[in-house]
Order: C-alpha cells, then structure tokens, then sequence
C-alpha cells in the first residue's frame, strides 16, 4: 500500500509488478486525479501548451491490477496494527485499512506568506489545481511579482514572462538560485532573466503582501519600502514535508538541520517494519553524516526502484545511482545537474557565450557536480568522471 499518488507512488507500483510482486498495490491520494506529473505545472501548463500531464494512460492501473484511491486522505498510521486510518470521499467516510508492506510518499506542501493567504490574487504551485488557478488569473493581468528565487519561483518569473505580464522575482539572497546552486551560476542566472525581461530583485526580502479594499492584492511592500505594483502573485518559499498524518504513529523525523521529513536508512526503511519512505517526504541517510532529503523527479524515481526491489523480495542490494541528476527549464534554455553541486563548492565557469555556459563544482579540489544551461552534451560526458573522484584540475 502506498500513502500519496503522485509521482513515487506510481513509480513504485509499477517497478513491483515488473519486479514479479503479485500481491495487490492499492495507492491511496488526497488530490482527485490520477497520478499526474508536476514539472509541466510550472512550465508548459502554466503556458497553456499542456493539460493532460497523467503519468500513466487509466488502462496502467487496470492491467497491472493497480487500485487508486483517489480524493482519499490517509490521516492516521499505526505500525504496530499494521493499519491506517483513511478518510473520504464522504465526509463520513472513514476505514481502518491494513497493510503488509507500507510506502510513504506524501510530497510537500508549499509554504505560504504570512498574513496573506485570504488575499485574492497570492498563489503558490505543488498541484495541478494550483496551476489551474494560476493560469486563469493570467489572463487580464499586467504585473506580477514572484516571491522567492528558487527553481519553482524562477521557473514561473519566465512563464509569466512568457505569457506577456511583467514580472519582479524577488530573493533575499544575493542572487537567484543562491542556495541550490551558489552564486557564481545565480548571477548568470539572474543575466538571463534580465535579459527576457523580468525584474530582478536580488537581496531584499518582502515586509508585506498588500491587498485592496475588495480583498485581492494589490502590491508588495520591499524591506526597504518600496511597492512593486502586482495583480498576481507566487509564493515560491519553499515546501514543508507533508508529515502530519504520522504523529502518533513512532515513525522518526530527521532533524530539521539535515532537511527534515521522514528518517530512513540507505535503502528507505523508516525507523517502523515494513514502513518505507520514498521522494521528496523522504529524508534518506546516505552514508554522510548528514541525511538527505531532495526534491528533484529523478531522485524519486530511483527511490522508488530500491524500495519496490526490497518489497519484492529482489536479491542483492540496489541502491540509488552515484550520480544524481536535476532540471529546471527557464525561457528557451534547460538548466541540467548532475552530481552534488552545493552552494558553498568552488564554482568553475568553463564557457559562458551570454546564454548558454557549462560550469563545474568541486571541494578540496574533487570534481562535485556539472551544471549547465543549453550544454545537455558537456554535462552528460561528466558522468563517468562524477562516478569517481576526479580532480577537477583534470577537466580545467
Ligand atoms: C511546479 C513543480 C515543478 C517541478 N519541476 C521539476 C523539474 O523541473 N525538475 C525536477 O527534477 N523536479 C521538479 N519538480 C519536483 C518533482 O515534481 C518532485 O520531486 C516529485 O513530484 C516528487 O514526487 P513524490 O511522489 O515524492 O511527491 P508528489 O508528486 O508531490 O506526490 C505526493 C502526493 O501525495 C498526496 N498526499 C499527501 N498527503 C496525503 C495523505 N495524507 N493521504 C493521501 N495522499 C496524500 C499529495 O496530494 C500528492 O498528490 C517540480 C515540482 C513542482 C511542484
């Protein structure tokens, strides 16, 4: 059984039935649809290219005998009954339902502004709905300000672009992309919006969402006072582990300092039998001494592959790949990652022609990570030297 419907969810069923599991996979989701993909919600959805995003045709889950539970909420776990508590459709609708094996994949939800979640107009985007509901307050409106710089947020400041509102994208941070990326490769990132045409506020935080007399907003008050005029605007400040159906059950959380969400091993076993995690709730320890939780696709997906290996009674340890890869399109340019680039890693810029670049990340001297924009082929040769350790000198 598995509690969420997104993204590891489907994933982990599908590798079951590959793996030859033949017990039933029930997959239990809060949202009414089917298990749908979230990466196009920020980007050819809100560009109104796209509205079909399911992950898999409604024939998948009938021919591989895949229940979905869907608009049904799971609001309780109890390990040692091996049940949990489901609430809806209705109302009153509420069932214990037990369990052999259980997976947790509950995603996030988005952090909101303070004070200004009643505002007509302040949007943030996890789901399909949310995008829904952004995309119809495009239409008609002329400014926008984008609160926080993170991909999300950026992947949105060059939609909105895109679809002919004026944008401010707003960071306290000295550059877009500080924290994921450093700011080195977030200074080119800032010179590409720019260059489209959003108005890049780095370095200044927001004092206050400022709505009008009929209850929709109306501006954004700077630290420094200053008013961006804003008809729409996204709430991009990141995303809290959605948990809260756990407390009670004894299922250990990693320390907030490590990322939070829920604690697993190297392999997805939470600290309760039979009781995994996998995607972006889950906080996997991988042999460093700090644990780690990351919100990207592919980290899910292969997740998802070690903890359906396990349940399947596969022989032989998998474990996710050495070398993690991420995404984020932004205007016309794909911004690719593979490996651990952090934010505080020496940040080597190897080609820069205005747009485009290639930059690599190392520590102590190591080759960390690659990151490019517009350089899918110079950031997928690095693999076999990210599987090693390579001095980055070799590559300058
Ligand atoms: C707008 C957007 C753009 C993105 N773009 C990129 C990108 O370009 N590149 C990239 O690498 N990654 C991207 N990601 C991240 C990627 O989509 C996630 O890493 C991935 O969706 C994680 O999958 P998951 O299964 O952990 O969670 P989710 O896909 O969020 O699925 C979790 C599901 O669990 C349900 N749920 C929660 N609580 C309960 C409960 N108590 N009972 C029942 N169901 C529950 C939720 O409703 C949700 O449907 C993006 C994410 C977003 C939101």
């Amino acid at each position: 059984m598995v509690v969420g419907a997104g993204l590891g969810a489907v994933r982990l069923a599908e590798n079951l039935r590959t793996n030859g599991h033949e017990e039933p996979i029930t997959l239990i989701g809060a949202e009414p649809y089917a298990p749908y993909d979230r990466p196009p919600l920020s980007k050819t959805v809100l560009l109104g290219k796209e509205d079909r995003v399911e992950l898999k045709p409604a024939e998948f889950y009938t021919e591989s005998s895949i229940t979905l539970r869907l608009g049904q909420r799971v609001t309780a776990v109890d390990p040692r009954a091996a049940t949990v508590t489901v609430h809806g459709p209705g109302t009153d609708d509420i069932e214990s339902v037990p369990y052999d094996d259980l997976v947790l994949a509950t995603g996030l939800a988005p952090r909101a502004f303070p004070g200004a979640e009643h505002l007509a107009g302040v949007h943030t985007l996890r789901t399909f709905d949310d995008a829904v509901a952004l995309r119809s307050d495009i239409d008609g409106a002329q400014t926008a300000v984008v609160i926080g710089a993170g991909f999300i947020g950026c992947e949105v400041a060059a939609s909105l672009t895109e679809r002919g509102v004026r944008v401010s994208l707003v960071e306290p941070a000295p550059t877009p992309l500080a924290q994921a990326l450093g700011e080195p490769i977030g200074t080119l990132v800032a010179r590409m919006h720019t260059a489209n045409g959003v108005d890049v506020r780095a370095g200044i935080g927001v004092s206050e969402i400022v709505g009008d007399d009929s209850g929709a907003v109306r501006a954004v008050r700077l630290a420094d006072g200053a008013e961006l005029p804003a008809d729409i605007v996204v709430v991009g400040i990141g995303s809290i582990p959605v948990t809260d159906y756990l407390e009670g059950s004894g299922i250990g959380f990693a320390p907030r300092e490590t990322g939070g969400g829920i604690a697993c091993d190297g392999v997805g076993k939470t600290s309760a039998p039979h009781v995994y995690a996998i995607g972006d709730v889950a906080n996997w320890a991988d042999g460093s001494p700090a644990a780690r939780r990351v919100e990207h696709w592919n980290h899910t997906v292969e997740q998802a592959a070690v903890v359906a290996h396990q349940i399947a009674g596969g022989e032989g340890a998998l474990i996710t790949a050495a070398v993690p890869y991420f995404w984020s399109d932004q205007f016309t340019v794909k911004i690719q990652a593979l490996g651990h680039p952090r934010a505080d890693d020496d940040v080597h810029i190897v080609s820069d022609d205005g747009t485009k670049f290639l930059a690599y990340y190392s520590r102590d001297g190591i080759l960390t990570g690659v990151v490019g924009a517009g350089k899918a082929g110079p950031v997928m040769k690095t693999r076999p030297k990210l599987a090693t350790p390579t001095p980055v000198a070799d590559l300058l």
